[in-house]
């Protein structure tokens, strides 16, 4: 499969560039819709000190890491240092909190494998789910923003990809597709292997930033904004790398015996992350180091039938990227 082609890039995809640029800024939310995520953080950190004086919200997730689109949820992590409740108890003393203060749809879901609250403001319109103490993800937050800084074409690429996997269906990690943070992790190591490269990686710098969560050591370079010119040696447009990005996971990519991994900025072997084989519900079709727990494979939701699935999709947005006359509208076509 993976010898299939060795395809040469359309001559008209400098044309192509302006129309994908225009769907990119048709995705990104409006100044007002930041607005109305701080005056909602404003809201839940009064109510939430009422009860914990010490405790802090941090928003995670992609309304905190640059690549959320307009009218997302947002994601809200609550730490809390006094551990001596369980976080069910806190779940539920939340949701309490939250009912007697007129916010709407409040559920407190403390099964679900990442306990939350869920609700929505009525003032805002905004709806948003609160996790307790998940420091990691306020960390990789952190890290996904840092690199989009870096480098414009990151954001843009992301957005695109997104944009293709919700239309697409395959941005469903409970039916065994991808999360969005994986796909974010993809077009990171994408524009790390670009030759120029556009994107460093910012584990193997200098450390100017560093955490141990969950006796997970996270240290990186964030000083980005000394980093603006990195890519500039690289001249390669948005419609080209939407074009090389599924070129390469449907036809460069070796499923078999690779592992993508930003921490190196290389391809690893899955020989020496033992991912070789099923293990528990982990099958490891589809290989993508996390960052920071490099134990977890994000692909690791992917199983014998999705992984189908999604290469097919890789190979159908490859082959719209390569030959149709109008990718654009075909690329985000709904399923
Ligand atoms: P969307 O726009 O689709 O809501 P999102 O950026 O919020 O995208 P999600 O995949 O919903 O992305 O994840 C939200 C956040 O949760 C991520 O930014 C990351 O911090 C954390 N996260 C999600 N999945 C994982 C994972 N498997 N391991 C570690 N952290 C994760
Ligand atoms: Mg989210």
């Amino acid at each position: 499969r993976m010898m299939k082609r060795q395809i040469q890039c359309r001559s008209d995809l400098g044309r192509l560039n302006a129309p994908f640029l225009a769907i990119y800024e048709s995705l990104i939310p409006a100044e007002e819709e930041k607005a109305k995520q701080k005056q909602l953080l404003t809201l839940l950190e009064r109510l939430v000190c009422t009860e914990w004086p010490k405790a802090r919200l941090y928003l995670y997730g992609s309304c905190a890491n640059s690549f959320g689109v307009s009218k997302s949820d947002i994601d809200v992590c609550l730490a809390i240092e006094d551990m001596d409740v369980n976080k069910s108890e806190i779940i539920l003393r939340l949701a309490d909190i939250f009912q007697s203060d007129n916010l709407q749809n409040v559920q407190a879901l403390t099964r679900a494998r990442v306990p939350i609250v869920k609700l929505m403001d009525p003032v805002t319109g905004l709806s948003c789910d609160i996790c307790i103490n998940n420091i990691l993800a306020v960390v990789n937050t952190k890290l996904l923003r840092d690199y989009a800084l870096i480098d414009a074409r990151l954001r843009q690429l992301a957005f695109i990809v997104k944009h293709w996997a919700k239309s697409r269906g395959v941005n469903e990690t409970y039916q065994g597709t991808l999360s969005s943070y994986a796909y974010v992790i993809m077009c990171i190591h994408f524009l790390q292997q670009r030759r120029p490269a556009i994107l460093p990686c910012l584990q193997e710098m200098e450390t100017t930033f560093s955490a141990t969560v969950e006796g997970v050591e996270c240290a990186f370079f964030d000083q980005v904004e000394k980093l603006r010119d990195f890519g500039s040696c690289n001249n390669e447009t948005m419609s080209q790398l939407v074009w090389a990005f599924f070129n390469y996971w449907a036809y460069h990519h070796d499923y078999a015996n690779s592992v993508i991994s930003i921490r190196t900025r290389n391809i690893i072997s899955k020989q020496g992350k033992d991912w070789t084989r099923r293990i528990g519900n982990d099958r490891h079709l589809i290989c993508i180091e996390d960052p920071f727990q490099v134990s977890h494979d994000l692909g690791r939701v992917v199983d014998k039938y999705s992984i189908k699935v999604l290469r097919e999709e890789f190979e159908r947005a490859a082959d719209i990227m390569q030959y149709d006359p109008n990718p654009c509208g075909k690329l985000f076509e709904p399923y």
